[in-house]
Order: C-alpha cells, then sequence, then structure tokens
C-alpha cells in the first residue's frame, strides 16, 4: 500500500496486485483489531476501577457479536479506504494471485504483466507446530472471527501474539492459561520485562505454564485434551497457538528467477530492500528484519525515495520503539541491559517499580515498571522500557529522545509533567545496584 501510494506521488506508474483485502495482516487480522479486541478487554478492570471512584453501575455484561459485528464494519471501512487512497494515488490495482514469471515480468489470473521493478510485500503467516491433533488449534488469524467465545482457552507461545491473545481472552472473561516452553516470556526483549510481565499477568489471575510445550491434542465431543511435553494434561475448550509467523514466499516463483531466500523463506535482501535479482525488491515481514507496520511503512517509503527520487536511503533499523498489547501494557526502545552490556560493556542501569496514583483508591496490586540503559562511558541512554498503562504511548516519545542520543543528564534536566506515570522518566536518580 504505502510503497505504491509513494512510489505513485514520485511519478511512477504502478500496479498493486492483491488477491484478498487492503490493508494485509495489520488492518485485517493484526494490529488494528487486535488493538480494538484489547481496548474491549480492558473496559472489565475499568469498571471495577470505577466503583472505588463511587460509581455505582449494574453488573456489566459483556456481549462478543456486538463487539465482532462492530470491528467487523470497522475493517470493511478500513479496506474501502484504503482502496479509494490507492486509486486516488493513480495506482493501477489488480485482483488476484501474482507470481514472478521472470525479473521484469509478473503473471496475475493467466495474464502477463511487464515492470521495471517488482515489489515483493507478501507478509506472513501464522505457523503451528506439527504435532498430533495441531488441526483442532487455531491460530490469530481465526481467533478474530471466533463465532463465540470459548469458557476456557490455552494459548500457546511466549511472544507478542501470546500475550496479547492471553490477555484479551482473560479481559473477556475467558478462564485462560498462557503456556511457554522457556521459562522467561519475550525472549529478546529485556529481562525484566519479560520476568515482570509474567507477574503482572498472573497477578490479574491469568495461568502461566512454563517450560513445557503441547505435545498433542485430542478431540472430545465438547472439549479438547491437551497434553504437554513435560507431563501434565489439560481440558480446554480453545487452544490458540502464536508460536511465530513464516514469511509468504512460497510458489510466488522466486527461486525460479534466482532470487535467493533464507531457510525460513524471507527473501534475503540489502541495506536497500534490494534482492539478488536487481529488478526484484521486498519489505516487510516477508523480509523476515523486524516484524511491525510501521517498520514496513519506513522501508517502503525508503524504497520508494531510493527508486524514484533518486536519494538511494538504505533503511534505518535502530532504535525500532515497539509495544506489546498485554494487560499491562510493554513497551520498549533501544538495547536490553544484557544486549548494552554486551555491546558497551559498562551501562549505569536505572529503575522504579510503583503503584500509579489510578490505583491507590482501589484493591488492585498491579505495579508499573520502568527501566533506563544508559551508556557509561557516553552517558547516553541507549535503552528505555517500561510495562503500565499506556506504556506505547509513553515509550514513543521517549523514544524520539533516544533516537536523538539524549543523555541522562538531559533526561534528567527535563521537568516532569505531574503527577503522570510518564514523569518518572526524568525523575529516576538512584541507580540500581
Ligand atoms: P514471536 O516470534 O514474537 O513469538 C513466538 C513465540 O512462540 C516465542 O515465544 C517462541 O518461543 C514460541 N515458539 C516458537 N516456536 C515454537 C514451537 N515450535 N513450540 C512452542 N513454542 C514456540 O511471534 P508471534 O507469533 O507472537 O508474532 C510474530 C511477529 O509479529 C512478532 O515477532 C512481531 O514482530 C509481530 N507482532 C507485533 C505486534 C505488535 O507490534 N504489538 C503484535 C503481534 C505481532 P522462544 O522464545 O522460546 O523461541
Amino acid at each position: 500500500m504505502r510503497a505504491s501510494r509513494v512510489s505513485a506521488a514520485y511519478g511512477a506508474k504502478v500496479a498493486i496486485a492483491e488477491s484478498h483485502l487492503f490493508g494485509g495482516t495489520c488492518v485485517n487480522v493484526g494490529c488494528i483489531p487486535k488493538k480494538l479486541f484489547s481496548y474491549a478487554a480492558h473496559w472489565r478492570e475499568e469498571f471495577e476501577v470505577a466503583r472505588a471512584y463511587g460509581w455505582s453501575t449494574t453488573e456489566p455484561q459483556f456481549e462478543w457479536p456486538t463487539l465482532l459485528a462492530n470491528k467487523d464494519k470497522e475493517i470493511a471501512r478500513l479496506n474501502a479506504v484504503y482502496e479509494r487512497l490507492l486509486t486516488a494515488s493513480g495506482v493501477e490495482i489488480i485482483r488476484g494471485r501474482a507470481t514472478v514469471v521472470d525479473p521484469h515480468t509478473v503473471e496475475i489470473n493467466g495474464r502477463r504483466h511487464s515492470a521495471k521493478h517488482i515489489l515483493i510485500a507478501t507478509g506472513s503467516w501464522p505457523v503451528i507446530p506439527p504435532i498430533e491433533g495441531r488441526e483442532y488449534a487455531i491460530t490469530s488469524n481465526e481467533a478474530f472471527h471466533l463465532e463465540r467465545l470459548p469458557e476456557r482457552a490455552l494459548v500457546v507461545g511466549g511472544g507478542y501474539i501470546a500475550l496479547e491473545f492471553a490477555s484479551i481472552f482473560h479481559g473477556l472473561g475467558v478462564k485462560t492459561t498462557l503456556s511457554y516452553r522457556g521459562k522467561r516470556l519475550l525472549r529478546g526483549f529485556d529481562a525484566d520485562l519479560g520476568e515482570r510481565i509474567a507477574e503482572e499477568m498472573t497477578h490479574k489471575g491469568l495461568k502461566i505454564h512454563f517450560g513445557g510445550e503441547p505435545s498433542s491434542i485430542i478431540k472430545h465431543p465438547h472439549t479438547l485434551e491437551v497434553c504437554y511435553t513435560d507431563g501434565p494434561h489439560q481440558t480446554t475448550d480453545l487452544v490458540l497457538f502464536a508460536t511465530g509467523r513464516k514469511p509468504s514466499t512460497a510458489n510466488l516463483g522466486l527461486e525460479r528467477v534466482g532470487v535467493k531466500l533464507a531457510a525460513d523463506g524471507a527473501v534475503i535482501v540489502d541495506q536497500y530492500s534490494k534482492s539478488s535479482v536487481d529488478s526484484i525488491h521486498a519489505i516487510g515481514d516477508v523480509t523476515n528484519r523486524i516484524n511491525l507496520t510501521p517498520v514496513a511503512t519506513a522501508e517502503a517509503m525508503w524504497l520508494a525515495r531510493t527508486l524514484f527520487r533518486g536519494e538511494p536511503t538504505p533503511v534505518d533499523h535502530d532504535n525500532v520503539p515497539t509495544a506489546v498489547f498485554a494487560h499491562p501494557n510493554l513497551a520498549t526502545v533501544g538495547l536490553s541491559e544484557q544486549m548494552a552490556r554486551e555491546r558497551y560493556g559498562a551501562v549505569d542501569i536505572y529503575k522504579t517499580y510503583f503503584r500509579p496514583l489510578k490505583l491507590t483508591l482501589t484493591e488492585k496490586k498491579e505495579r508499573v515498571f520502568m527501566k533506563l540503559v544508559v551508556e557509561r562511558a557516553s552517558q547516553r541512554v541507549v535503552g528505555a522500557h517500561m510495562i503500565g498503562p499506556d506504556a506505547g504511548e509513553i515509550i514513543q516519545g521517549v523514544a524520539i529522545a533516544v533516537k536523538l542520543g539524549a543523555t541522562k543528564a538531559q533526561f534528567d534536566a527535563t521537568i516532569g509533567i505531574h503527577p503522570t506515570v510518564a514523569e518518572e522518566f526524568v525523575t529516576l536518580r538512584e541507580k540500581a545496584t
């Protein structure tokens, strides 16, 4: 979408092939409907908090069909907006599945189209490990269209999608278990985040099963029985696998024309998103670099600049902020403490862990966690991490400072906004031992 529109704006003649809905994973079965579900799931706690502030309500009732219908309506609206935007930008829309025939030819519905440049932006698809009974499990794709909410759910995985859907189900009243094969959630994130998010989610009542993974799923008339590698069995109503996604490059004809793929199927590209074939580029999840929508759209804009504005622009994947919309939210920018120690040696760590003002009138035990990682020699803040309400909103602002190379002293010189949660990022004075 973005590459087409920006390239067209730079004067390129552009056609786009799409076999399904416009907007990709993000709009249809990803970020947007997920965030809507996440908002829905937050309301249960908000009703509880409201009582401590003097509001009384009758027992709130949740209706899944209403949420589903409203979500579908909004997604259909976005699909139509995207299609209109393409047409308005002068992009030709070709409905159908494309295959690459040679470095300058694409075939769609039996018709061949020639192009100076071909861009692969086909995204990725969820994978379920090859265990017995895997056909009884679903992925996030199906979770967006469940006819009814289950009473119990098992979510498998310890990454973004697992934490987000476990939180959504739990928030909507489903008895939810999260099952992760390792010992700490969110591998690759700062270790404190992985540990503390598990504590916070457990406090909320979600069950987490560490150290095992499902080895088989047996279907009974009304339930599913899940057997684990580490012994126990669990009876549930729905099993959702969030065990990663695979780049969508199958049957595109890429290998045939000489495009090199990695072992996981990702298109191998250089820093200008160029594949091993000069006229073929690839961006987004299909390249399996940093699989986030804003990264893909940035890659699209850098590529359009490179190809059609005569400004070769390499991708910049440094200090990409990201949020996991678990409950509570979690967000991060820059390096984890572990990565910073590997890269810089000596680092200073600042942390805080506190009960937010909003919850002080309630019985809730939820705490906010914040952490700054500072390179000792230069005193630059090289990582900022947070668990707490609106963590994504807060880290987005902090990310600008980190991207600009702000020092700890510059954070300290910034006046806080009181009373907010975010102000803690500029009032951290004590080094963690
Ligand atoms: P992730 O790569 O984030 O997580 C996959 C999880 O599944 C890991 O915990 C991994 O464990 C585990 N896993 C992998 N293979 C197996 C297996 N065979 N058996 C058991 N567990 C397994 O993938 P997701 O599917 O959650 O999300 C895909 C990507 O989409 C994310 O990485 C992110 O880039 C993007 N995304 C972004 C979101 C956002 O911005 N908020 C939201 C959702 C997705 P281990 O760590 O041990 O390997």
